[in-house]
């Protein structure tokens, strides 16, 4: 796909803006800045890439979405802004990893189905969404340190001395919504994009992997041992053959 000018992509995102103001906004759908610093955000650029000629939306891959994203920013090597547009900020976007109901997508695979629904998973807990009220309230109980290094709020970083710790809403598990049930204050230090591979308790401490695709940076005796178990726990089935 080529580079869509900058009026397409300003078009589409307004077009997009216009449904999430009509339809979305008021079950607490999240439409993502398109700029950030002048630049376009990964995750408006995202949403435009998905929501073209909408209605009439075809399936993408996350390969075509990071080419995609790799024009306005060269270093990207893995785009996870589709599934936390579906799973954290509530678009009705399908994706391969999980059933939702579209059987022809495979994994790695996203279509945005609609623009006047939020993502059916999204609307069970709208209304847990963490507001200003609650957000203290979680920070509070945390005595306003971060959940996973203890640096507090307004004080020097424990692991970066030279920098004054800002609370940020983490995910304890990224694939699911910023619910009161699902945050943890955590410092920008902690909170950084790789963290959404893991998810973490209350105390935030990584307990599982969120992205299978953390496997694939794990060394090789690592990746072996996966396999096996796997291939024992599957009896050998071949994934394929679904
Ligand atoms: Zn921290």
């Amino acid at each position: 796909m080529k580079k869509l000018s900058d009026r397409e992509i300003e078009d589409i995102y307004n077009f997009v803006k216009s449904f999430h103001e009509k339809f979305l906004e008021k079950s607490g759908v999240i439409l993502p800045s398109l700029r950030k610093s002048g630049k376009f955000t990964k995750s408006a650029l995202t949403l435009v890439f998905l929501a073209k000629d909408y209605p009439k939306t075809r399936i993408v891959s996350k390969k075509e979405i990071t080419e995609f994203i790799r024009k306005y920013y060269p270093d990207t090597n893995d785009v996870q802004d589709a599934r936390h547009l579906g799973m954290q900020k509530g678009w009705y976007i399908a994706s391969g990893t999980r059933g939702n109901g579209i059987d022809d997508l495979g994994y790695g695979e996203y279509k945005l189905v609609s623009l006047e629904e939020p993502h059916p998973n999204f609307k069970l807990h709208r209304k847990e969404i963490v507001g200003e009220l609650n957000w203290d309230e979680i920070k509070s109980k945390y005595d306003f340190r971060c959940a996973s290094c203890g640096s507090k709020e307004g004080e020097p970083n424990f692991r970066y001395p030279g920098t004054t710790t800002k609370l940020t809403q983490g995910h304890m598990d990224p694939n699911k919504p910023l619910t009161k049930d699902n945050t943890i204050p955590q410092c920008e230090k902690c909170n950084r994009p790789d963290r959404n591979y893991w998810i973490y308790d209350r105390k935030g401490r990584v307990i599982k992997v969120a992205d299978p695709s953390a496997v694939a940076k794990s060394d090789e005796s690592v990746k072996w041992k996966i396999y096996k178990m796997l291939y024992n726990d599957y009896r050998g089935k071949n994934p394929n053959d679904e």
